[in-house]
């Protein structure tokens, strides 16, 4: 494309809110069959609230909200909201430790407490009951964190978060593009599975490290030319490596700055009217 196409293209963007930091992005643009999405805060509205506790209800709250105090984690968030509904008095713990895309820990009053996935309490035996329990609430699409005190599992925690009002639009229209979609997340194979079949994803890449996002990209990289579309810290190193890097104009200051494309209107549709002024800019002059 001519430097002035190059203008028009990317002076059409910033006025349909859609900020392209340069010419080469766009014309990468061209060229992406495959677009990864990050889950919560890019397909979901990054809202999640607690749906279902399962153990004793008081006991389980408590210890979970305890330890979230010091998160800022989403579902941390949500149980906190959960705790303050329900008027409980959080108070602290000690010597805590965020473990990434795992969990919490702390001690609770002198006691070992974790709340997190089955990655951070593996050591922990989980009764068939409560196995059973979680599978189910994860095929509902809620995200289940387990609750561990002094070496038990003492219960669950269901928490969901609702695809965004535009997320099956956004997917359907790539589709209609020939485009392949593909939803990355930290989260578990049957929640992500859930969410996937709501919105209308292909492909899910499950049980991700936030260190191995971009690993993954890299690995799709090898045969696409892919786009990824984050809102996150954590999505930071993935929208770097992928050709196109798509950052949610809502998401974390890092995220924005790591990403080559920012959608301002939060819209995930914007993802494909980028899509369509690349190809406008780039199939016109040659
Ligand atoms: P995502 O890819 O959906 O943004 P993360 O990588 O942040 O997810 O987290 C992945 C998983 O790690 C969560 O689904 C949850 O099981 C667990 N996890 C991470 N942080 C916390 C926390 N503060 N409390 C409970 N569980 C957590
Ligand atoms: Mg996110």
């Amino acid at each position: 494309a001519t430097p002035t196409a190059l203008m028009v293209g990317t002076g059409r963007g910033a006025k349909l809110g859609i900020l392209i930091k340069d010419g080469e992005v766009l014309e990468r643009a061209n060229d992406v069959d495959t677009i990864v999405f990050d889950k919560t805060g890019t397909i979901t509205v990054g809202q999640p609230k607690v749906t279902d506790i399962i153990g004793d209800n008081q006991q389980v709250l408590m210890v979970a909200a305890r330890l979230e105090s010091g998160s800022e984690h989403p579902l941390a968030l949500a149980i906190l909201g959960e705790a303050d509904r329900q008027h409980f008095e959080v108070t602290a713990v000690e010597n805590f430790e965020a473990v990434s895309g795992k969990g919490v820990q702390a001690l609770v009053d002198g006691q070992q407490a974790f709340v997190g996935n089955e990655r951070l309490l593996h050591d922990y035996e989980i009764t068939d009951d409560l196995k059973q329990k979680m599978t189910q609430l994860q095929d509902e699409a809620k995200t289940v964190v387990l609750v561990g005190l002094q070496q038990q599992i003492i219960g669950l925690i269901a928490i969901q978060d609702t695809p965004k009002d535009t997320s099956a639009a956004a997917m359907a229209a790539l589709k209609v593009r020939g485009l392949r979609t593909v939803m990355l997340t930290g989260d578990n194979e049957h929640v992500a599975q859930a969410i996937a079949k709501e919105v209308g994803i292909d492909e899910v890449i499950a049980n991700v490290l936030p260190a191995e996002k971009a690993d993954q990209i890299k690995d799709l990289q090898a045969k696409h030319t892919v786009a990824f579309v984050g809102d996150g810290i954590n999505d930071a190193p993935a929208l770097t490596t992928a050709d196109v890097g798509i950052a949610m104009g809502a998401g974390t200051d890092i995220a924005i700055d790591a990403g080559g494309i920012v959608l301002v209107k939060n819209d995930l549709r914007d993802v494909d009217m980028a899509l369509a002024l690349s190809k406008k800019t780039f199939n016109r002059i040659k």
